[in-house]
């Protein structure tokens, strides 16, 4: 075997190695920290936990096959077209590589920010969103709890972020794989040190933040729509944080019978489920008394 031929194969073994890694840091965040928050849980769970991981990644295997049956196939050819034909913004400002590409990862965060607002008010949409809220519990396996429907519908959204920001396909893994793994933690009920996360909401999106995020109580719920950084909260004016974990009701306020959650219902929802009325199923609207939080609880 002549070198060129042994250097060929190790290149291709790499690559190899390399293609797989964003999968098992995936694989092992995920088990770590469904393992970690049986052990040091942050909030009071209503569903036995074999039944709701089971049900959520169930869901979550129909959207995992409509990314790749949809999004796949439009998104990352698109990518390619960017980096061979300079497409979008940021190829013509001719930064240095690793610049563009961290320019290209903070501007798909953003623009990620600004469809889970669209996804929060426009019905349609709303319609597909709320079955990741609706969920009783909030944990690791709930963050991969999206309809299919709403993985299909957001492609031409990912396509037009990655033709006009311009992202290029290294690009594009590096903030798939990061956002991935920044969702799995901020929707863990792991319990952290309340002064490790009042350090981290600083920067990024953790657990205490998202979980009012899917409060019951519309103005919480209307609040914390970062996915990565917590920064683009805090430049619209949208981030909330002195709520304390064990007041708040995780799930919509319409939908709050286990019986109503299980799988086949969950995935009929955005047709058959109950319009979305923002109401409890006695009428009321929730909303929270205001309650004086121990300064050594604050978040901010
Ligand atoms: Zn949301």
């Amino acid at each position: 075997m002549t070198a060129a031929m042994k250097t060929t194969m190790t290149a291709a073994a790499r690559s190899r190695a390399a293609a797989w890694l964003p999968g098992l840091a995936m694989l092992g965040t995920f088990a770590a920290l469904t393992w970690l928050e049986t052990r040091r849980p942050l909030r009071r769970t209503v569903e036995p936990k074999g039944r709701h991981v089971a049900r959520n990644l169930a869901i979550a295997g129909l959207s995992a096959a409509t990314i790749r049956a949809l999004e796949k196939p439009v998104v990352e050819p698109l990518a390619a077209r960017v980096d061979r034909h300079g497409w979008g913004l940021l190829p013509r400002l001719g930064l240095p590589k690793p610049v563009e590409t961290a320019v290209a990862v903070v501007l798909l965060d953003y623009t990620l920010y600004i469809w889970h607002v669209l996804t929060h008010r426009m019905p349609l949409l709303w319609r597909l969103h709320r079955i990741h809220h609706m969920d009783l519990d909030l944990d690791t396996s709930t963050a991969l709890r999206f309809h299919a429907a709403e993985m299909a519908l957001s492609v031409p959204w990912r396509a037009a972020q990655v033709v006009l920001i311009g992202v290029r396909p290294d690009a594009l893994s590096r903030w798939q794989t990061l956002t991935l793994l920044s969702i799995l933690f901020h929707h863990s009920n792991l319990r952290l040190p309340v002064e490790v996360e009042r350090w981290l909401t600083r920067v990024i999106v953790t657990p205490r933040m998202h979980g009012i995020h899917h409060s019951i109580v519309p103005e919480e719920t209307g609040s914390n729509w970062s996915s990565g950084l917590s920064l683009w909260d805090r430049l619209h004016g949208t981030l909330t944080l002195n709520v304390l974990q064990d007041a708040i009701v995780i799930g919509v306020p319409e939908v709050r019978d286990a019986e109503q959650v299980t799988l086949g219902r969950a995935l009929a929802m955005p047709v058959t489920g109950p319009a979305p009325t923002g109401r409890l199923p006695d009428g009321r609207r929730p909303s929270r008394s205001a309650r004086p939080v121990p300064e050594t609880r604050l978040l901010a």
